[in-house]
C-alpha cells in the first residue's frame, strides 16, 4: 500500500475539479525534513524550532541556529519554509533554564509571551533566521498570538534585528514576510485585525481545539471531549477563513487536522489554501484530495453548519468519506 500511496507523491495535489491545494509539512528535525521531501511535502508550513533548544544543555547561539535553518533552507532546494518562533513552555520544558512553577503552564509563561518578556533571547533567534533567509524562502510565524501588540512588538524587534545586521555588514535578507499562528479563541475573535498586522494565517487546531473547548489536549481523563469535529471549532475556522479572505491573506492549517481525511472536505469547502502536515499523513491525505470535489465540499460544508451535535457532524463527515472513497 506504500509503494501504492509514493506513485502518487509525484502527482499536483488538485481536486478533481482543480482546486489546488498545497499541502506542505510539519516538521522539527533534520530528520523530519528528510521523511517530509520523500513524502512529496510542497513546502514546510511549519518547522517547530523547539528542539534547537530542547536538544542541548544551553540556549543555542546565533551561529548555531543559523547553521541549522540555513542547512533546512537548503534542503528544500527553492521550495517555501515557514519558520516558527521559539513555542516554548506548557508542555515543552528546557533543563538548563528554570522557568517558573505555575499552576496552568498553557495558559501561562510560554510562546510568543516568553520571547516578548527575554527579547534578548527572541533577537539572537530573528538574527539567525534573517541570515538563513538569504539562503531560500523563509518566513517567519509567531506563535501563540492573542494581540494585535503582540505581533506589531515581534515585528519591532525584528526591524531592530535587520538595522543591527545592516550596521554589522553581516548578510541577510530583510522583509520576510511575517505571519500568526491563529490557535487562541482570542485571536479568531479579532482575526479581522489580526489580518491587517499578519502577512498570513496558519490554524493551530490542536491548541485551538484545546482553548475553545476548555480542554486540556494532555490530560487523558477528559480526551473524549477533545473534539475537532465540535460545532464551536467549526465556527472558528469558518470566521478566520472569512477574515482572511476579506483581506486577501493566505490561511493555512498546521494542526493535527489538516492530517485527518474526514476532516478534508471541511477544510476544502472552507477555501484553506494549504494544509502543513506530518510527513506520514502528506499521502493519504493527497490521495483524498485526489478525489474530493471542492464544489462538492463547499455544499457538504453549508450542511454540516445546520447540525447542531458533534455526533451528527462526524455521521456526515463519515458519510461523505464512504462517498469519495
Ligand atoms: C497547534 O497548536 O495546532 C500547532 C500546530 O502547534 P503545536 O502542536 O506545536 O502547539
Ligand atoms: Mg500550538
Amino acid at each position: 500500500e506504500r509503494e501504492q500511496l509514493l506513485t502518487i507523491a509525484e502527482l499536483p495535489s488538485v481536486t478533481p475539479d482543480g482546486h489546488k491545494l498545497i499541502l506542505a509539512a510539519n516538521i522539527s528535525s533534520i530528520k523530519e525534513m528528510e521523511a517530509a521531501l520523500s513524502n512529496g511535502a510542497e513546502a514546510v508550513g511549519l518547522f517547530r524550532t523547539e528542539f534547537l533548544y530542547m536538544d542541548r544543555n544551553h540556549f543555542p547561539s546565533e551561529n548555531e541556529q543559523y547553521e541549522v535553518y540555513r542547512d533546512v533552507v537548503k534542503m528544500l532546494d527553492g521550495k517555501q519554509i515557514i519558520i516558527r518562533t521559539l513555542d516554548i513552555g506548557g508542555d515543552k520544558q528546557l533543563d538548563y533554564y528554570e522557568m517558573p512553577v505555575e499552576d496552568n503552564p498553557f495558559l501561562g509563561y510560554r510562546a510568543i509571551r516568553f520571547s516578548l518578556d527575554r527579547k534578548d533571547l527572541f533577537k539572537v533567534q530573528l538574527r539567525a533566521i534573517l541570515r538563513a533567509a538569504v539562503h531560500g524562502d523563509m518566513q517567519i510565524m509567531y506563535p501563540l498570538i492573542t494581540s494585535v501588540e503582540e505581533v506589531r512588538e515581534a515585528n519591532a524587534l525584528l526591524a531592530e534585528a535587520e538595522r543591527e545586521l545592516e550596521a554589522e555588514g553581516v548578510p541577510f535578507r530583510g522583509g520576510i514576510p511575517t505571519g500568526i499562528m491563529v490557535e487562541v479563541p482570542a485571536a479568531v475573535a479579532i482575526a479581522d485585525l489580526l489580518a491587517e498586522e499578519a502577512a498570513f494565517f496558519s490554524i493551530g487546531t490542536n491548541d485551538l481545539v484545546q482553548f475553545t473547548l476548555a480542554v486540556d489536549r494532555m490530560n487523558e481523563n477528559i480526551s473524549h471531549l477533545y473534539e475537532p469535529f465540535h460545532p464551536a471549532v467549526l465556527r472558528m475556522l469558518r470566521t478566520v477563513t472569512e477574515a482572511a479572505k476579506r483581506k486577501g491573506i493566505p490561511v493555512s492549517v498546521c494542526g493535527e487536522l489538516a492530517g485527518d481525511v474526514r476532516a478534508l472536505p471541511i477544510l476544502l469547502g472552507l477555501g484553506i489554501e494549504e494544509l502543513s502536515l506530518s510527513a506520514q499523513a502528506i499521502l493519504p491525505v493527497k490521495e483524498g484530495l485526489l478525489r474530493t470535489s471542492a464544489a462538492e465540499s463547499r455544499l457538504f460544508l453549508e450542511e454540516l453548519f445546520r447540525l447542531p451535535t458533534v455526533g451528527q457532524i462526524r455521521q456526515a463527515a463519515e458519510k461523505f468519506h464512504a462517498e469519495t472513497t
